[in-house]
């Protein structure tokens, strides 16, 4: 049984990497942010409540959050292990996570926060279809057009600059005590998240001694 948690700010790819190690190893990869927008999507009670928060400009409470994750180890269909990000959030969970079950290891993808910005601030959505894109990775053929539908591109709201720098100080202050703590119990494998997805997934495997990735 293999037991994960990865951390890294936004954009720094750890839903894929926790799917690309997830999905080869046979681990359940929980994500947090994913759990939320299914209860969203699909109207459940704790949707209408994400929905009141988000509506209000407020971000998901940790204890919320807490919860979430705690029902969902409880459904104990991870056999051979799971992969966890967006968890845990501050010192209280962790030192909870730590008691609770056996970590083999953190993955903490690093990505400096101006390179950060510079990912974040290329995304773009279409406004007709919600198709995502990205100006540095993923850009349309037609400046300013969606290639599926012809919508408008547009930026999300939450991706302004001066809404990215408060997430990024609201990450660091919450994540760096958390690392902090991790590292102390020599759990933490740091890897540089600047190079492309394949390189980085080869990094983690490498660092925990895990099969090679083949893909
Ligand atoms: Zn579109």
């Amino acid at each position: 049984m293999r037991k994960y948690v990865i951390m890294g700010v936004q954009g720094s790819g750890k839903g894929t990497q926790g799917a690309l190690l997830a999905n080869d190893l046979d681990l359940v990869h929980i994500s947090v942010g994913d759990i939320f927008r299914w209860h969203v999507k699909n109207h459940t009670k704790l949707g209408a409540q994400v929905r009141r928060l988000v509506a209000a400009g407020e971000l998901v409470g940790d204890d919320l959050v807490a919860d979430v994750v705690k029902d969902r180890l409880q459904l104990h269909d991870w056999n051979y292990g799971f992969v966890i990000d967006g968890f845990p959030r501050n010192r209280p969970q962790a030192e909870f996570f730590l008691e609770s079950y056996d970590l083999d290891g953190v993955i903490h993808l690093d990505l400096p926060d101006d390179e950060v910005r510079r990912r974040v601030l290329a995304r773009r959505l279409c406004s007709r279809c919600g198709m995502d894109y990205n100006l540095i990775a993923h850009r349309p053929e037609v400046e300013g057009r969606c290639d599926v539908c012809g919508g408008d591109l547009v930026t999300r709201e939450d991706d302004s600059p001066d809404a990215l720098a408060r997430r990024l100080l609201d990450y660091h202050s919450k994540t760096d005590p958390v690392l902090e703590l991790f590292r102390r119990k020599e759990y933490v494998m740091t890897i540089d998240a600047r190079a492309d997805k394949t390189t980085v997934q080869r990094a983690i495997r490498t660092r925990f001694n895990l099969p090679p990735y083949k893909g």
